[in-house]
């Protein structure tokens, strides 16, 4: 039930509180993933090389809060046990990405930073591992697999971080 039940709005159920944090996740990381292919994009698209691995991929399949943020923006789910969710343009998840996947970047964009522009790479390649780390027992939302956890997310602390998260992103960054 959300953490505590006094922490859900007055009138919200468990479920529309469960699609409020679904989508301002989604919309968070949709934002972070816009930021990051706008400025990086042209040099991972000229890369010879893939930082995809299939054993990250299967994170976004482990966690049952990964699955229903996939479920709830209708991406796909023919997961392919050689190449993951990688297809032949890239990531075939819009959203419901394991956060590690927005976190690493390679030694190319690093070593092209000023260590100040580093990081402000680093704070918002960490936005989704952040805002995820609202699960019960001090879980990240990453490492939910069982189904009633969804419900025990952190509903205050979740739209607290997701806000700070937004304003962040206004702010300066690469
Ligand atoms: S970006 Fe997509 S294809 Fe690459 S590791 Fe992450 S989930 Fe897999």
């Amino acid at each position: 039930m959300y953490g505590h039940a006094a922490q859900i709005p007055e009138g919200w159920t468990a479920v529309s509180a469960l699609n409020s944090i679904l989508e301002a996740y989604g919309d968070l990381e949709r934002r972070v993933q816009q930021r990051i292919t706008r400025r990086w994009g042209g040099v991972c698209a000229h890369c010879a090389t893939s930082c995809c691995r299939v054993d990250i991929c299967e994170e976004a399949l482990e966690s049952v809060f990964l699955c229903r943020v996939r479920e709830h923006f209708d991406q796909p789910g023919d997961f392919d046990p050689r190449f993951g969710w990688l297809g032949p343009g890239g990531c075939r998840l819009e959203v419901g990405r394991p956060p590690v996947c927005y976190a690493f970047f390679c030694d190319e964009i690093r070593n092209s930073l000023t260590p100040e522009a580093r990081e402000q790479l680093d704070r918002l390649g960490s936005i989704m591992d952040r805002v995820g780390r609202v699960g019960p027992r001090g879980l990240h939302l990453v490492e939910l697999t069982d189904p009633g956890d969804l419900e025990e997310i952190n509903l205050d602390r979740f739209l607290s971080y997701a806000d700070r998260a937004r304003r962040a992103l206004h702010g300066a960054g690469p």
